[in-house]
């Protein structure tokens, strides 16, 4: 089948499932022309494949509440692709969790492990299960019950998860601890453990580290550094406290932090006191950002996102996907926008991306920017396997190496011009290349 032909056999096959067509009609948008380069992977219907999960686990999780109460919620495991490494990608707890949500992550994060140049291949799983508002209790006997019904899935060479949206190091640990009775094996199978038990230097750190030097990559394309730019981020969670670190150092100002019920804006910037305020409100008590703006006086926004308070030189928005439509994104450009770097997946609508890349600013697309988490959830694996630990130095050294390999890799296959990078186009086609090779060479499975 073409390409084209894929994605309306998809939309017949799955009419309800919006973000998962969404994210493949992007990458189908913009692998067509090295697609049609090669007939044999027509031959081998070769698209249609790698579009679609290997397989779905859905499953019951049922757990008790404090008040005793049998609370049931639905689980599920995305194994998208194995073609060049063990499933990997993230376990996401949230109220809003779906198949769909989930089929589009895997299927993202099985270009985005490709890009890293590690051997990782593609899942995601998770529950509509929220923490937020759960008791520590609650929230380790939900773990337990989830792992419970999936250890069987899992293993160190077979699917690793890690964390995603409501699934930090506290999960992750009441995870890693079933996962280890039920297997009776003390195996690097999650990632993002404490550092006490397998965890890696730098990993909680990596996703928005990671953003920021492609971030950094970017802007030197065209002559420019962090110093001084005005940032809006979404989100208050790993991705973004982490972000909004690195930018710090780097010194760039912060304006903009946001959860699910607001947004607070600083012209001046974030101050470092007042980002590790925040850190500690989300981590330790897992406070609304609304609290900060009590705490330091400042604009408070209930019910808006970023985008639209104020001109900021670059946005890196790090929440959720769908969080910046084209509207978002119209002002963003009026407001003199230079540069748009994703910490969360897909979060731009498919408006938002075309008027960006219309518009010729820098933008990178997730699976490009926020591939350092997976990154050094890779490392982890391998520093797992070698029964050893590195140090935050070497570790932070080969993620920068791996996020400018991304950067070389979207430039070799999405250079338009001399002037011009389509960073969309040059991470899809760099990724796809490798999985569809690997799986040209492994047969028709
Ligand atoms: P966290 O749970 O730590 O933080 C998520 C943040 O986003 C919170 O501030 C949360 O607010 C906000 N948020 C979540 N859902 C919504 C929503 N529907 N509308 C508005 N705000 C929302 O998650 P992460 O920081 O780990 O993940 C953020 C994004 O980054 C996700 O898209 C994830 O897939 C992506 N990502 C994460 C990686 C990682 O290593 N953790 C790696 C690569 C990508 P609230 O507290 O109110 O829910």
């Amino acid at each position: 089948m073409k390409a084209s032909e894929v994605m309306a056999d998809l939309r017949s096959r799955f009419p309800g499932e919006t973000e998962y067509l969404q994210a493949v009609e992007e990458v189908l948008g913009s692998i067509e022309e090295v697609y049609n380069e090669y007939p044999e992977f027509e031959k081998y219907n070769l698209v249609e494949r790698l579009c679609l999960p290997d397989r779905i686990l859905s499953f019951r999780v049922s757990w008790v509440d404090d008040q005793g109460r049998v609370r049931n919620n639905m689980g599920y495991r995305v194994q998208h692709s194995n073609a060049i490494g063990p499933y990997k990608g993230g376990i996401r707890f949230h109220a809003s969790v779906n198949q769909s949500i989930l089929k589009f992550l895997a299927f993202e994060q099985t270009f985005k492990n490709a890009l890293t140049t590690l051997a990782m291949g593609g899942a995601k799983g998770g529950s509509d299960f929220s923490p937020r508002g759960k008791s520590d209790m609650e929230v380790m006997r939900f773990c337990q019950a989830f792992v419970a019904e999936l250890w069987r899935q899992l293993g160190p060479d077979t699917d690793v998860p890690a964390g995603d949206i409501g699934v930090g190091a506290r999960e992750v640990g009441y995870m890693f601890g079933m996962y280890k009775k039920m297997s009776r094996e003390f195996t690097g199978t999650f990632t993002g453990k404490g550092l006490d038990f397998g965890g890696s230097l730098i990993r909680p750190e990596a996703t928005g580290y990671g953003n920021v030097y492609f971030l950094e990559q970017m802007l030197a394309t065209r002559g420019l550094t962090l110093e001084g730019k005005r940032v809006a981020i979404s989100g208050s969670g790993n991705v973004a406290t982490y972000t909004a670190k690195k930018l710090l150092e780097l010194g760039a100002k912060v304006v903009t932090m946001s959860d699910s019920n607001g947004t607070i804006y600083v012209p001046d910037g974030l101050t470092t006191e007042q980002l590790d305020y925040i850190f500690e409100l989300k981590n330790l008590y897992r406070g609304r950002i609304s609290e900060f703006a009590e705490h330091y006086p400042c604009e408070y926004y209930p019910n808006t996102r970023p985008w639209k308070l104020a001109s900021f030189d670059i946005a890196m928005p790090s929440a959720t996907q769908n969080e910046l439509d084209g509207s978002d994104a119209e002002a963003l450009l009026a407001g003199g926008c230079i540069a748009v770097s994703e910490g969360a997946n897909m979060p731009s609508t498919p408006e938002a991306v075309k008027a960006f890349i219309d518009a010729c600013i820098l933008y990178a697309p997730g699976k490009a920017a926020n591939a350092g988490g997976v990154s050094v959830s890779g490392l982890e694996m391998a520093q797992n396997a070698q029964k050893l630990s590195w140090t935050a130095e070497e570790v932070d050294r080969q993620l920068r190496r791996i996020m400018s390999d991304i950067h070389a890799q979207c430039e070799r296959y999405g250079r338009v011009d001399d002037e011009y990078i389509n960073y969309v186009k040059g991470a899809n086609t760099a990724g796809f290349m490798k999985v569809a090779r690997a799986m040209m060479a492994q047969g028709i499975l």
